[in-house]
């Protein structure tokens, strides 16, 4: 697929560069065509025309030539969000021919009017497209401000002030909004751990999903990268295992159990990653009824078929999978990873000590799956199955770890289409120092169509 086109739409000179800049020039680089529509502009036309001079010399540092500059000279101030000012600029993106799918403009918190209203316009002017939108600092209002993408522009901060020098009429105002400007980005840069970073909110329209993978070339965020493109409904339910008690204490209770607290970390994440607008739901694999859920959402499977009865009746039947956790009841010792292609079996390693008639686990192994759905191919199977608790908890832990989701983030194409199904591959965990190491070399790329019958 080409690298879809961009345009900026902001309400006045300046806007962007404030909110945007070290973005538009990270994209240029990157070689996106990037157009830039200013909405409004100055009633007095000395002041107008100086204004339009700054913002195309601006543009140009930015990598944006003079002819993607278009200035509709709507009326400052009196910005509407209304069917007219939408058709104006979807009439403009005809005539010049261009169809993005990326627009960068405002947030809906900003005091100003204007902004508000050139939001309201780019999301009415484009279709099947991927917001993204910026805070103008002195105009934002935080905490509504909720960013989920962060770009890193400490690279290109020298290249964001040169441009915004350019507005050379806005000096006297814009000096203490470059101050401002500046322990915004720092505060914005925490959560990826760099310098400078300019943040965005997002909105996926609806057929967005496949512009999404583009975005993550800019995106620092590694978690967000990751489930941003894996889970684009932004909803995802956990359908846990539900350990059977049987005797001694034998299985760890549900509340204490390793899994369980993996989970509340992973929600943890989701908003310590300005995700928190994901729901994930959280549902027993024993409830009436789970099964038409496990047909028709985004799930995780949390435990394998000994304890989790979606993992045993569907999860474990889909033929194109390599790996399986396969067990001979009761004697849940037995319980082992199946490779079916090499047909080999992998089990965890228990030490001599008997604690409550049991042998202490040493090492746990677990899956990682990363499927399509092949009941309903729009969502996803994440399983993280363990032989025992310890492993299970790991997995998820995994999906939370940055250094392994950018390892994942290269390995993973999303969105899995035909003919691939999806990923497997295999963690082991040490108990008793809680180390996770994920077993890269088995890293295996499922095909849709083959079952490992044929293979
Ligand atoms: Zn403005």
């Amino acid at each position: 697929m080409m690298k879809p086109d961009i345009v900026v739409i902001a309400a006045h000179p300046d806007d962007l560069e404030i909110g945007a800049a070290g973005t538009i020039f990270k994209l240029r680089s990157l070689e996106f065509e990037v157009h830039i529509f200013i909405l409004t502009s100055e009633v007095n036309s000395d002041i107008r025309e100086k204004r339009k001079t700054e913002a195309i010399r601006s543009a140009a540092i930015l990598g944006v030539s003079e002819e993607n500059v278009t200035f509709l000279d709507m009326r400052d101030g009196y910005l509407v969000g209304n069917g007219g000012s939408v058709r104006k600029v979807k009439a403009l993106l005809r005539t010049k021919g261009i169809n993005p799918r990326i627009a960068i403009t405002h947030s809906e918190h900003d005091s100003h009017n204007d902004h508000r209203a050139a939001r309201e316009i780019a999301l009415g002017a484009l279709r099947n497209s991927l917001i993204l939108h910026f805070g103008v600092v002195n105009s934002l209002i935080r905490p509504g401000f909720s960013p989920e993408m962060f770009v890193d522009i400490s690279e290109f901060r020298d290249r964001k002030v040169e441009a915004l020098k350019c507005h050379s009429s806005q000096n006297d105002i814009n000096r203490l909004q470059w101050q401002n400007m500046a322990l915004f980005e720092k505060t914005m840069a925490q959560s990826i751990e760099t310098k400078f970073a300019e943040a965005f909110e997002l909105t996926i329209q609806e057929g967005a999903q496949d512009i999404l993978p583009f975005v993550g070339m800019v995106d620092c965020s590694q978690f967000g990268r990751f489930w941003r493109q894996l889970i684009t409904s932004r909803e995802i339910y956990c359908l846990f295992s539900a350990p059977r008690l049987r005797g001694a204490s034998q299985w760890l209770e549900p509340a204490t159990s390793p899994a369980r607290s993996a989970l509340s970390r992973l929600r943890d994440a989701f908003s310590k990653n300005s995700m928190a607008n994901y729901s994930i739901h959280e549902h027993s694999s024993e409830e009436p009824g789970i099964d038409l859920l496990f047909y028709r959402s985004n799930v995780l499977l949390e435990g394998g078929p000994v304890s989790n009865r979606i993992a045993q009746m569907y999860f474990n039947h889909i033929p194109q999978l390599r790996f399986l956790i396969d067990y001979d009841m009761p004697g849940v010792r037995n319980i082992r990873i199946i490779d079916r292609w090499k047909k080999t079996e992998h089990f965890a390693k228990y030490g001599n000590e008997r604690v409550d008639g049991i042998r202490e686990t040493i090492e746990d192994l677990s899956i990682l799956t990363i499927i399509r759905n092949p009941f309903s191919a729009d969502n996803v199977i994440v399983g993280c199955m363990g032989i025992h608790a310890w492993g299970t908890g790991a997995c998820i832990n995994s999906l939370t770890q940055v250094a392994i989701l950018s390892e994942l983030s290269k390995r993973v194409k999303l969105p899995i289409v035909p003919p691939f199904l999806g990923y497997q591959v295999l963690m082991h965990t040490y108990c008793r120092t809680d180390e996770l190491q994920v077993d890269w070399a088995t890293w295996t790329e499922l095909d849709a169509a083959t079952s490992t019958r044929e293979k």
